[in-house]
């Protein structure tokens, strides 16, 4: 127990780190340039937002979420995504107000009760966006380019986008009822949990995994076909506006959202190479998400990217950068006495913005000069009995192995030589 993490949580070990870095810099310099600024909500939020705002018909608020009373007998559950709080959040600090509409982005850990498998974790990271304020289809268009710019820029090119659209609270309810007529002689043939879901959510059924409700849902009426003249205008200029922008995209009419506040525009990304968890982003618009939070009707999109995902695609492509260790100086004290003559030196390398390691292991010259290669450090710093003597350093060039005796002062302005060569 003590030396095992819990169940779908991993640890991201020093060699992986700069893996998330990597990608966590891809994504904040997208958002940059697009200018979405950063918003950084808390891992853990009032039940009830939750409830709300991801819908109680949902897998994740029946089956997946972390909740527990805490000790001042509230209850609060672990974000299993971010979008509520990022609304719940617009709201509370009245970001209506500013120039609008509010482009916002996130990454952070996401925490869901899975089944653990092959990138499907219970802390899992997701980088996602949130425009809200905007309602015409150019936001929707932009929000899918952010994402498909995301994956091109990490040289994942074998991507499908699939696009939606699932209409707004007037032109569904036709489209439910619809569905409901399609599906009734066949209830009995449907899983579970399609069978509970023909009544509470009949939309849901076309998305189940299961083989043989996939099967049935495929000759399922479209909710395409019946848009309502606002929705089915929206949809034809995003397609326009994707084809402007040279994205190219997939219509899945199976592509859905349930509840009634998400409207209009759905979409998703696959990376096909990852087998069974290969949705790698999931988005969509939801104008009538602040409205069921407590704010003025207020429309809003955005995506979500599951980074582990990201990360085991970019592994099996063999798209991650070298790791690299090496540094600029190695401190080598050769003697105990050294060590504070070495140890003031490194601190004052640093200080000036110089990568710097030192032996603190007490090792023999040689063993340091090994240790110092393995980085690899371009110098190597010696300090023994003479240089102790004189004040001055051994500095050695690894890569011309000359090595004279130099005062610190000195070290700086030639390492910085070095650097401009
Ligand atoms: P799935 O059908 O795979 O469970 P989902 O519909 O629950 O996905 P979303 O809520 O749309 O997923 O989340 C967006 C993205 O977050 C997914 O496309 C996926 O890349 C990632 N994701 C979701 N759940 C997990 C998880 N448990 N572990 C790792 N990544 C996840
Ligand atoms: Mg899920």
């Amino acid at each position: 127990m003590l030396t095992t993490g819990p169940r779908g949580t991993k640890d991201i070990l020093p060699d992986l780190s700069s893996h998330w870095r990597y990608i966590e810099s891809i994504a904040r310099d997208i958002c940059n340039r697009s200018v979405y600024q950063e918003i950084r909500t808390p891992i853990f939020e009032h039940t009830e937002l939750f409830l709300r705002g991801i819908g109680e018909t949902t897998d994740i608020v029946e089956k997946e979420m972390y909740t527990f009373i805490d000790r001042g007998k509230r209850s609060i559950t672990l974000r299993p995504e971010n979008t509520a709080a990022v609304v719940r959040s617009y709201l509370e600090h009245k970001l209506y107000a500013d120039l609008q509409p509010s482009k916002l982005y996130y990454i952070g850990p996401m925490f869901r009760y899975d089944r653990p498998q092959a990138g499907r974790y219970r802390q899992f990271h997701q980088f996602g966006v949130e425009a809200i304020g905007a309602k015409g289809p150019v936001i929707d268009a932009e929000i899918i380019s952010l994402a498909v710019l995301f994956f091109r820029k990490l040289g994942l090119n074998e991507l499908m986008l699939y696009i939606n659209s699932v209409g707004c609270p007037k032109c569904r309810p036709v489209y439910r009822t619809q569905l409901k007529d399609f599906f009734h002689e066949k209830l009995s043939f449907l899983c579970e949990d399609c069978q509970s879901r023909f009544e509470r959510n009949p939309m849901r059924i076309l998305d189940c995994k299961n083989d043989k409700c996939a099967e049935i849902s495929n000759n399922a009426p479209h909710m395409v076909e019946s848009l309502c003249e606002d929705c089915s205008t929206h949809f034809s200029q995003l397609k326009q506006l994707l084809t402007a922008a040279q994205i190219d995209y997939i219509i899945n009419p199976r592509l859905v959202r349930g509840l009634d506040y998400y409207t209009k525009t759905a979409f998703e990304i696959q990376y096909p190479p990852l087998g069974a968890q290969s949705a790698v982003c999931g988005g969509g618009r939801y104008d009538g998400l602040v409205a069921e939070c407590g704010g003025q009707p207020t429309p809003g999109i955005g995506f979500a990217i599951g980074l582990e995902r990201v990360l085991l695609a970019l592994e099996k492509q063999k798209l991650l950068p070298e790791v690299n260790t090496a540094i600029d100086v190695f401190v080598a004290p050769l003697i105990g006495a050294a060590q504070a003559m070495a140890f003031g030196l490194l601190v004052k390398l640093r200080e000036q913005g110089v990568t710097c390691d030192m032996d603190y292991m007490e090792r023999s010259l040689k063993a340091q000069m090994k240790y110092a290669n393995k980085y690899p450090a371009k110098y190597v710093a010696l300090i023994g009995e003479d240089e102790i003597a004189q004040g001055k350093v051994m500095f050695k060039n690894m890569a011309t192995g000359e090595q004279q005796l130099t005062d610190s002062k000195d070290i700086i302005r030639m390492i910085k030589e070095g650097m401009e060569k």
